[in-house]
């Protein structure tokens, strides 16, 4: 059993009902059987066997669900890699992950330049004519490609940043990636009537794990995938498809509620909408239980391939903060620092064991190390649990900033805005925002020149960072920042000192 087989018995016993809607346009389970093997036979054509790495670096369209199969199908792993970083941050995560081949586009081309000038890999692209295009990699013809593949191989390389800068690949093995959406599927029964909108990056893992393979290949129902993330077109998708499903993060369910149609929108097709990522708010919560929509709280990270709790909707209006319950064949606790159960209603680190919780940190024994207890997994989230069974988080103790959805580490951008001559010291926060959640904002200290100072964050900042990780805010102090005991900043500190954007 693998991913693989799931794609083939979809196509096999329902090959006439839709996998996959891009831009309106339908792809049968058939069909997409048929193409992703199309791309496998390229694929071992260019070289890539089993245990490879393939690099994913495409917008929502229909060729990223099709990669992602041909690559599973090979028993490679597919690399989903972030479009939006820039050259400079997608270089280390190319180096470490080690691809035998990255499958681009031309607009995005520019950002793998520097990693192929160091790196072997052979890149292809969808359209353009400066390297090989895509449908080199399209054999039509020949036996299906089939590998023995077992549950616990290898099929996702998901990088996620780290507290210390450094990005980190959770392996995610095919069982893993199958499992939270078996034990979503049983917790709502969702089937293959249903579709599932897909309103964030495909290369997510909440998208391609959370969304593609949990559901819609989980259950051989349907994947909406939105290319264009414009909030204003996801009520009239949801309406035209009839959408029944949707993991999104917060603020998504929040734009969408604050966009002009919701009050007259008809979203009774919803059973399953569901809210992680982010604390969901009362309000929220509210807003769509007027329209007949349980927000479906939940948490997850990469490591436990994207969800470990998840609420029953019927449970969601009593557990307005809380993030759910353990999902099914898996187990929580809370831990203290030596990684030992502590009583319901303690904090302390949150911990999880089950099938869905990664193999290993990409050749990285020490930080996989350091992860595991046993097989616990530490999440680096700060948590209770209670009687009930219910798991609430209560503050991340890993520093990181969660704007629009995504994780964002200060470390990193505090080291590449550190280079700036002008500021002697600087260390950035989380500040609220109505429109994104929460906000990069640097606070930097004993500035002579802030003119200068301002010039050179703006210069680094477009160069070396992604536009979702660079800071909105300054803020200048005279005084030194705040340090701990043992000469580190204090992030409580500075996070009390600016609960908000200062006037
Ligand atoms: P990622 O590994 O990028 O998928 O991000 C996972 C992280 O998002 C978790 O470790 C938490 O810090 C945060 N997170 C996920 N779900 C929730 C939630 N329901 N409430 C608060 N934070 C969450
Ligand atoms: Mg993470």
């Amino acid at each position: 059993m693998n991913i693989a087989e799931l794609v083939r018995y979809w196509a096999r016993w329902r090959p006439g009902h839709t996998a996959v809607i891009t831009d309106d346009v339908r792809t049968s389970w058939a069909e997409f059987d048929a193409r992703s093997d199309a791309i496998a036979r390229g694929l071992r054509a260019a070289g890539v066997v089993k245990g490879d790495r393939v690099g994913m670096h495409l917008d929502n369209r229909i060729e990223a669900p099709l990669l992602t199969v041909a690559c599973l199908k090979l028993g490679a792993m597919i690399v989903p890699l972030n479009f939006k970083l820039t050259a400079s941050e997608i270089l280390p995560l190319l180096e470490d992950a080690d691809c035998k081949l990255v499958v681009t586009q031309a607009k995005h081309l520019g950002r793998l330049e520097l990693a192929a000038a160091k790196l072997p890999f052979k890149i292809y692209s969808l359209d353009g004519s400066d390297v090989p295009g895509f449908s080199s990699l399209l054999i039509d013809s020949g036996p299906a490609p089939v590998e023995a593949i077992g549950l616990n191989d290898a099929g996702f390389l998901c990088y996620t940043s780290g507290t210390t800068g450094r990005q980190k690949g959770a392996l995610l093995t095919h069982g893993g990636a199958m499992y939270p959406g078996l034990a979503k599927n049983i917790a709502e029964g969702l089937t293959w009537r249903d579709s599932i909108m897909v309103a964030v990056p495909f290369v997510f893992t909440g998208a391609i794990v959370s969304c593609f393979i949990q559901f819609a290949v989980n259950a051989g129902g349907t994947m909406v995938l939105e290319s264009d993330f414009d909030i204003d077109r996801y009520l009239d998708v949801i309406q035209r498809h009839r959408v029944s499903a949707a993991t999104t993060v917060p603020v998504v369910w929040e734009r969408l509620m604050r966009s002009p149609g919701f009050d007259k929108a008809d979203l009774s097709s919803m059973i399953s909408a569901a809210a992680g990522g982010a604390p969901v708010s009362v309000d929220l919560i509210e807003a769509y239980r007027a329209k007949g929509i349980s927000l479906i709280q939940s948490y997850g990270l990469t490591e436990a391939s994207g969800l470990a709790a998840t609420m029953h909707g019927e449970d969601a209006i009593a557990h307005i903060g809380w993030a759910g319950r353990p999902i099914v064949g898996s187990e929580m606790k809370i831990g203290d620092a030596d990684g030992n159960a502590l009583a319901n209603g303690e904090i302390g680190e949150i911990m999880v064991r089950g099938p869905h919780v990664m193999r290993e940190y990409w050749r990285n024994p020490e930080a996989t190390a350091a992860t595991f207890a046993g097989d616990w997994l530490r999440t680096g989230d700060t948590g209770m649990m209670n009687d009930e069974g219910f798991v609430k988080v209560v503050d991340r103790s890993k520093d990181m900033i969660i704007s629009g959805g995504i994780n964002v580490y200060p470390a990193e951008i505090e080291k590449i805005l550190s280079a700036n001559p002008h500021v002697p010291e600087l260390a950035v926060i989380g500040v609220p925002d109505s429109d994104w959640g929460e906000v990069p904002m640097i606070v930097a200290s004993g500035v002579k020149d802030e003119g200068a100072a301002l010039s050179a964050f703006e210069c680094d900042g477009s160069a070396q960072l992604a536009p979702f990780k660079r800071p909105r805010r300054v803020v200048f102090i005279d005084e030194p920042l705040p340090r701990t005991l043992s000469g580190k900043i204090s992030k409580p500190t500075l996070r009390g000192l600016f609960p908000a954007v200062p006037e």
